[in-house]
Order: C-alpha cells, then sequence, then structure tokens
C-alpha cells in the first residue's frame, strides 16, 4: 500500500495501469472506478493486524455491496457482516459460505429472521429484547437453534459525526449495557436460542482510538463479569469504524493507524481469564477495506462564473455520491490530465441536480479547469455507489473494476427505460401511445375502423 493505485503515469492519472481517459471513452462518464490491488492490499493489512488472534474479517458490505467487490474481499477469507435479508442474499450470491455471516441491524423482520435461519448465519446480532424473543419463536417454530450475540450499547462517544455516532445510549443502536445483563439471563432462558457472544460497534469514520479502547474495555469487562456469572461467551465482535484520510492536504482527522487500534481489540481481550484465549474475534470493517478503493470520474460539463463564486459543473451529481451533501463530507479530487503547473483556482463544483445541496465541494482550490475536462473524486469506494439514487430520472452510474492493465464493468450503466419500466400505470390510466399517434381516435373513425375489422375477418 505504499503507492495508491490512482496516480499520474505520462501525465494521465491511472487506475493501476489503466488510464482513466480511456475508460471515461469507453463507460461514460459518470462512472465508479474500483481497484482490485487496493481491496487486496487493504484486507491484507487488516487481518494481517490481528494476525496471531482466532479473528474473523467480517467485511462490512454495506459500504459497497458490488458483487465484484465482495467476491474480491470473499476470495481472500473474508466474511461479512449485513443489515438485511438483501445484503445477506449479495453476500450468498458473491459465493460467501453462510457460515462466515453476520446479521447486525435492529430492525430484523420474521422474514428475515427465517432466511437467515434457513441459511445457517455465524450468528445474529440482537439489539433488543423484543428482537430476542420474536428470534426465540421464529427459531423454535423451524426447528433451529439461533447462534446470538448481543449487541451492546457501551455508551461512548466515538466523536464522529452526529449522523454515524452510533454507541451512545441516546442512540437507536445495541442494548443498554446497563440492561445487558438481565438480556443476557434471558436469552439463556428462551428456546431456540444459543448465546454465544457480545458485539458492539460505535459508529463509523472513527478517527480517534480513545472510544475504541473505552468500549472495547467495556464490552470485555461485561464479558468478564457475565462468564463468571455462569454464561459462556466465546465470541466477541468489535464491529467496524475505523476512519480513512479523506482530506489529504491538511491531514486533518487520520485515522489511528492499524495497529493502534489492533491493540485496543488485544487490550479488551487482555481483560478476561486466560487473556482471552479461546476467545474468537469478529470484526467489521467497511469503509476501511474499500474506501480508498474507489473513484467516481465525472466531466466537467461547464465552467461558470457568476460574480461571487466560479462553478465547475460536472455530470456526477448528490444522486451519485451525496455524502458531502448528507455528511459534509470531503472527497479529494484530482483531474485526469496532470496539470502543468501548480497553481489552483477556488471553485464549487457541482452537478446537474435542481438542488442547492447538490455539490460535491465547496470552496475547493483545484487547478484551473475547463469545459470537457475530466475529474477524478477520490476515496470515493465506500458509501458511494451504494447510496445513489436516481432522483432528477438520473440512471444508475457504471461500476467498473480494474486489475492490472485490465477491467470489467461489473454493473452496467442504468438506462432511462429500465427506469420507466419499473413504473406501473393504475387501470383507469390509458398508457400513452407512441408520437404522432396519441390523439384519440372519434367516435366515428373508431366505428368505421371496427367494421372494416370484422369485414376482413368475415
Ligand atoms: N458494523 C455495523 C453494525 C455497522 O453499522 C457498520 C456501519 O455503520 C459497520 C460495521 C461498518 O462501519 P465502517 O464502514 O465505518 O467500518
Amino acid at each position: 500500500m505504499t503507492r495508491t493505485a490512482f496516480h499520474y503515469r505520462n501525465g494521465v492519472l491511472h487506475a493501476e495501469d489503466v488510464p482513466l481517459d480511456r475508460l471515461a471513452e469507453k463507460a461514460g462518464t459518470p462512472c465508479w472506478v474500483y481497484s482490485s490491488a487496493t481491496l487486496e492490499a487493504r484486507y491484507r493489512a487488516f487481518a494481517g493486524a490481528f494476525a496471531g488472534l482466532d479473528a474473523l474479517v467480517c467485511y462490512s458490505l454495506k459500504a459497497n455491496s458490488n458483487q465484484a467487490v465482495i467476491a474480491t474481499l470473499g476470495r481472500l477469507g473474508a466474511g461479512v457482516d449485513v443489515v438485511s435479508a438483501g445484503e445477506m442474499q449479495r453476500a450468498l450470491a458473491a459465493g460467501i459460505p453462510a457460515s462466515k455471516i453476520v446479521f447486525a441491524g435492529i430492525g430484523k423482520t420474521e422474514d428475515e429472521m427465517v432466511q437467515a435461519l434457513d441459511a445457517g448465519i455465524l450468528q445474529f446480532n440482537v439489539e433488543s429484547e423484543p428482537e430476542l424473543r420474536l428470534l426465540s419463536r421464529v427459531a423454535t417454530k423451524r426447528r433451529k437453534t439461533a447462534p446470538v450475540s448481543l449487541r451492546v450499547n457501551p455508551d461512548v462517544d466515538a466523536r464522529t459525526h452526529a449522523k454515524i455516532a452510533t454507541g451512545k445510549k441516546e442512540n437507536k443502536f445495541g442494548i443498554d449495557i446497563a440492561q445487558a445483563p438481565a438480556v443476557a439471563k434471558l436469552a439463556t432462558t428462551l428456546p431456540g436460542i444459543a448465546l454465544q457472544g457480545l458485539a458492539v460497534h460505535i459508529g463509523s469514520q472513527v478517527t480517534d482510538v480513545d472510544p475504541y479502547h473505552a468500549a472495547f474495555a467495556r464490552i470485555g469487562d461485561l464479558a468478564r463479569e457475565l462468564n463468571s456469572g455462569g454464561h459462556r461467551l466465546t465470541r466477541l465482535d468489535f464491529g467496524g469504524g475505523l476512519g480513512v484520510v479523506y482530506d489529504r492536504a491538511s491531514n486533518s482527522g487520520a485515522p489511528p493507524a492499524l495497529d493502534s487500534y489492533a491493540g485496543a481489540v488485544r487490550g479488551a481481550l487482555a481483560r478476561l481469564p486466560n487473556g482471552g484465549r479461546g476467545t474468537e474475534i469478529v470484526l467489521a470493517p467497511g469503509r476501511w477495506l474499500v474506501a480508498e478503493a474507489g473513484i467516481l470520474l465525472t466531466r466537467v460539463v461547464y465552467m461558470k462564473s457568476g460574480t461571487a463564486k466560479r462553478f465547475a459543473i460536472v455530470d456526477a451529481a448528490m444522486n451519485d455520491l451525496i455524502r458531502p451533501t448528507l455528511y459534509e463530507a470531503h472527497h479529494p479530487m484530482r483531474p485526469v490530465t496532470e496539470p502543468a503547473s501548480p497553481g489552483t483556482e477556488i471553485v464549487d463544483v457541482v452537478g446537474p441536480v435542481c438542488e442547492t445541496g447538490d455539490f460535491l465541494a465547496l470552496d475547493r482550490p483545484l487547478p484551473p479547469l475547463r469545459d470537457g475536462d475530466l475529474l477524478a473524486i477520490e476515496v470515493a469506494g465506500a458509501y458511494g455507489a451504494v447510496m445513489s439514487s436516481s432522483y432528477n430520472a438520473r440512471p444508475l452510474a457504471p461500476e467498473l473494476l480494474v486489475r492490472g492493465d485490465t477491467w470489467a464493468v461489473v454493473r452496467p450503466r442504468q438506462t432511462v427505460e429500465s427506469l420507466i419500466g419499473l413504473d406501473r400505470l393504475p387501470p383507469w390510466i390509458k398508457p400513452a401511445r407512441p408520437k404522432g399517434r396519441n390523439r384519440a381516435p372519434t367516435k366515428k373513425v373508431s366505428r368505421q375502423r371496427n367494421n372494416k375489422h370484422r369485414r376482413r375477418k368475415g
């Protein structure tokens, strides 16, 4: 991981060995471009940080659920963390064995529980007492036993964006740590439930290691307390959330190094009898594995100057990448043609969607751009394509995966026809006729047509 997969070569930004201008020409813009080498390097580095432990890295596929991305990580041994039956189906379709699937999420429905029980997943992360009771009923009815970890809310501030902080007791996630012992006791009395462990996830884009130390220590202590009270918890799921560097220029909000993060996990294990030997651990990173592996490639449609601002109007928009407007997120960006000089101008990079909130960057110093230039919006592999919508009837952009000097379309561009085709007219609205034939015939004309038709048949 010494050199990013996206780098200038001969004056052109490349994804691994493929020039991005060629991809833009072949696949059109906007499009997502992912690097296999980065995906693989990130997975190996992450898994390597937990060497010596009985650890399963379960990629949190909400970050990027493209089949090719899941399969790339799955081939290296990754399991997955899913939050819906749809994600579980995506994982199974990409070849992840059920025995490596963790089902998290606060609102699992009965139907989703049935699907996951039938698939035989590794673990349900249960987030409330009513969920536990429903899972018990569903499992019993199907004569199955549900392997369960209780997701505990440790009441720790992850110091991240409010919309992605999950570890405070005001947040909807997990079982309040004060209530966890009672729910654990209940779990042992309910039929169809096998309580195996505890889980925790304090938030996403976490850039400070202290909240991890605090949360993991609480989970370690709780596991020790429960086990000394007669439980047999053998698995701890430490969730995900490790942040990445978005603002390369200032390097502000740099996340802890992997070793430091892994140190918080090892610290929690050290609080268990035997130093945690015999405890299986699950890690559920999403963003850390895939963010750096992807870019959103876009083309400048117009450069526009007002009296207050200069705008780069590009063909990607908030419907493609919603993070800047939803989370005030900063994404680094570079022109595909390497700038000849270091000069910059301050621009708002905006899309064509009819919302003032449709921007990809505000007041950003960028090398001078011209109409038609290509721009790579970087660190966009996580929570990018998965959060896209077709707002303004903009079809979903294609996804491409690069491997060395080859590449493949791993999701084609959606067509407007397929978007329209999702809709249905109610029976009281007649379908529109193709152009030129959209005038309803008069009664006289239609009578004549009918008679002609009858005559022909007769
Ligand atoms: N695990 C759970 C339960 C989550 O909700 C999330 C995301 O919010 C993750 C793992 C992955 O988080 P991240 O992509 O920040 O690593």
